[in-house]
C-alpha cells in the first residue's frame, strides 16, 4: 500500500502554477487575480480562505479577500459580484460556502461570470461538465482526478464507485471519472447494500462526510481509495469516510485525512484562477 500524499503533490501543482503565473505577470504585466467573498464567522470558512490566501501568496497569484458580516444582505452580495465580474482586472471569483441562512447560495453562484467561476460551480459550467466541453471544473474533483492520475493505474474499463452525490463533489467526480471511460456508480443515502457495491471498486471515492462510514473490509482488494470526507470528532480530531487503518490494510492506493485531497483541492483553486486568467485574456 502506498499513501496518497496531497501535500506532497500540491505543492508540485504550486511549483508548476508559480512558473506559469511568472509567465502570465511577463505577458500581462499584472499577476493572476483571485477574489474570494466570506460571509460571516464560520471558524472552518476562515481556515479555508487563509489557506486559499496562503497558496496564492506562495505561487505569485493575487489573493484578494471580502471578508463580510454575518448580516450582509444577498442584494450587497450580488452588487458586489457584478463589480467584480465587470472588473477586468478580476480573474477568478470564489464565494466560500456555507453562506448564512437567508442567502440564496444558488443564486449568487449563478451571478459569477462564468469565464472567473473557480469554483465551477455555475450551472453553465456544470453543462458544459456533463458536455464533455471545455469549462472551468469543480476544484475538489479535479483534486481527486489528479490525485488518482499520480497511482499511474489506467482509468478505462475500471469500475469507479463514488459515495455521495453532491454537486460540490460527488455528482462531478463521477462525470469526470466517467469523461477517464471508467464504469461509474454513485451511491447515495438511499444506496441498498452500500458494502457490497464498494466490493466491486477499482477506484472508490468517498465523500459522504459520515466518520468512517466505510470499513476497510467492504474494500476490494489493491483498489484506489480517495477519501474526501472531512468529519470532525468529538474530541476534534479530524477523520475521513474510511476506516483508515483498515482500508489501507487492503488498499495500493489511499488518500489520508487530513493531507490528502484537502491541501490538493487548495492547489486546484489556484490553478484554476490561472486556467481562468489565461482563458479569458486569451480568448
Ligand atoms: P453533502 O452533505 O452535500 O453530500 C453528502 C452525500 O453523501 C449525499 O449525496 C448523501 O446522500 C451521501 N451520504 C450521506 N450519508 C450516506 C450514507 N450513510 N451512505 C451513502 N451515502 C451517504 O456533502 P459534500 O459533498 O459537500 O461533502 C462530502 C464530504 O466531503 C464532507 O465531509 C465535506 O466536509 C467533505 N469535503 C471535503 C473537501 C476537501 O477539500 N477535502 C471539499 C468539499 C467537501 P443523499 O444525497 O441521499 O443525502
Amino acid at each position: 500500500m502506498e499513501i496518497l500524499d496531497g501535500k506532497k503533490l500540491a505543492k508540485k501543482i504550486r511549483q508548476q502554477v508559480k512558473g506559469e503565473a511568472t509567465q502570465f505577470v511577463e505577458r500581462w504585466g499584472r499577476p493572476p487575480s483571485l477574489h474570494v467573498i466570506l460571509v460571516g464567522d464560520d471558524p472552518a470558512s476562515h481556515i479555508y480562505v487563509r489557506n486559499k490566501e496562503r497558496a496564492c501568496k506562495k505561487t505569485g497569484v493575487a489573493s484578494h479577500q471580502h471578508l463580510l458580516p454575518q448580516e450582509t444582505g444577498q442584494a450587497e452580495l450580488l452588487q458586489l459580484i457584478r463589480k467584480l465580474n465587470a472588473d477586468n482586472d478580476v480573474d477568478a471569483i470564489l464565494v466560500q460556502m456555507p453562506l448564512p441562512k437567508g442567502i440564496d447560495s444558488g443564486l449568487l453562484l449563478s451571478a459569477i461570470a462564468p469565464t472567473k467561476d473557480v469554483d465551477g460551480f455555475h450551472p453553465i459550467n456544470l453543462g458544459k461538465l456533463y458536455a464533455g466541453r471545455a469549462a472551468l471544473r469543480p476544484c475538489t474533483p479535479l483534486a481527486c482526478m489528479r490525485l488518482i492520475e499520480e497511482t499511474g493505474v489506467e482509468l478505462p474499463g475500471k469500475n469507479a464507485v463514488v459515495v455521495g452525490r453532491s454537486t460540490v463533489v460527488g455528482k462531478p467526480v463521477a462525470a469526470l471519472l466517467l469523461e477517464q471511460h471508467a464504469t461509474v456508480t454513485i451511491c447515495h443515502s438511499r444506496t441498498r447494500n452500500l458494502a457490497h457495491v464498494i466490493a466491486e471498486a477499482d477506484v472508490l471515492v468517498a465523500a459522504a462526510g459520515s466518520p468512517e462510514l466505510i470499513k476497510g473490509e467492504w474494500l476490494k482488494r489493491d483498489a484506489i481509495a480517495i477519501d474526501v470526507g472531512i468529519n470532525r470528532l468529538e474530541d476534534g480530531t479530524l477523520t475521513g469516510d474510511l476506516e483508515f487503518e483498515a482500508a489501507a490494510a487492503r488498499a495500493s492506493w489511499i488518500t489520508p485525512v487530513p493531507g490528502g485531497v484537502g491541501p490538493m483541492t487548495v492547489a486546484m483553486v489556484v490553478a484554476n484562477t490561472l486556467t481562468a486568467a489565461n482563458a479569458r485574456l486569451t480568448g
